[in-house]
């Protein structure tokens, strides 16, 4: 039979992460604050519990919380009854804030692994869902087919802050990307463009081509020594960009998603990296450059 699993947080993500084990056949055991949010889980045969009694139904305890300080919140007062058990934190956090929980668990007795989720709740359980994972390897391990309910499950390393790094530098090329697209959505909006046509045959073709060149700026990066453009310089990508600030700026728009981006364009030509292409902008980017 599929092992116990208790899921601590009902909301939208923890939700799907019980829906997934129960479709799994897992002995489910949930809690959650709010303990009305617990009854659709129950009725789809989730067993509910007080906190305590959640966690020593399973040895295998999944938090998935709003942030660190309700991990803490909620653990602390009961750590006792998770010594001798794996505690898998899935709530989005900070490397710094994965390490200190693992050194808290560790002090505990606690197994520990912390887990970046690269989905959205409908995700869970399909194809194109991973869940990045770091941590006590041995933990992994044991747990591993368990935690493939969800999604592809990787594992990292045994830095409890890799998968939390790697999480926020994922979601920071995510955000980066929807800025921008914000920023045309207004522009285009701000002269009565249809904002779905424009989506669908100018946006999306535009960006999945210009996501082909992320491969050789990439190699560029871990090169660590940018070759001279061959075709987009970053002064001429400097002398453009202003461009799309002034026509925010004209057409009612503000500009402050994309001021930044312009700002490291000028420093790059300010170091003498006019000439190259924008790996060389990745090192501009360390607090002391
Ligand atoms: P929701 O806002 O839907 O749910 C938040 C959950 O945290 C609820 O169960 C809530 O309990 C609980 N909670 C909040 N504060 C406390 C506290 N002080 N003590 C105890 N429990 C508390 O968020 P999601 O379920 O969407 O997200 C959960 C985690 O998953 C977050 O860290 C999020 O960043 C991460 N994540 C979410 C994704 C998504 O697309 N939804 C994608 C990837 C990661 P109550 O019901 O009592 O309020």
């Amino acid at each position: 039979a599929a092992p116990a699993v208790t899921l601590l947080g009902l909301g939208a993500m923890g939700t799907a992460l019980a829906d997934a084990l129960l479709s799994g056949g897992h002995d489910v055991t949930v809690w959650n604050r709010t303990a009305a949010r617990a009854e659709p889980l129950a009725a789809r045969g989730a067993r509910t519990a007080g906190l305590e009694e959640a966690i020593t139904a399973s040895p295998l305890v999944i938090a998935c919380l709003l942030d660190h300080a309700s991990v803490h919140e909620t653990l602390d007062p009961v750590a006792a009854s998770l010594t001798g058990r794996t505690l898998v934190n899935l709530t989005n956090g900070t490397p710094e804030q994965g390490r200190e929980l693992a050194a808290w668990a560790e002090k505990h007795g606690i197994a520990f692994l912390d887990g970046g989720i690269m989905a959205t709740p409908p995700m869970i359980g399909h194809p194109g869902a991973s869940i990045l994972y770091s941590g006590a390897r041995e933990a992994f391990d044991t747990h591993q087919a368990t935690l493939e309910r969800f999604g592809v499950a990787d594992f990292l390393g045994t830095d409890p802050g890799l998968a939390a790094l790697v999480d926020l530098a994922l979601l920071s090329g995510m955000y980066g990307l929807f800025g921008g697209a914000l920023q045309a959505l207004a522009l285009t909006g701000s002269e009565g463009i249809s904002a779905t046509e424009f989506t669908t045959t100018r946006l999306l073709p535009w960006l999945n081509a210009m996501l082909t060149s992320l491969p050789e700026i990439a190699r560029q990066t871990e090169e660590g020594a940018p070759g001279d453009a061959a075709n987009s310089n970053l002064a001429m990508q400097a002398a453009a960009y202003v461009n799309i600030l002034d026509a925010s700026e004209a057409q009612g728009i503000r500009p402050d998603l994309m001021v930044p981006m312009g700002e490291l364009l000028h420093r790059a030509v300010a170091a003498g990296q006019g000439g190259k292409d924008a790996a060389a902008m990745v090192t501009l980017l360390a607090k002391e450059a």
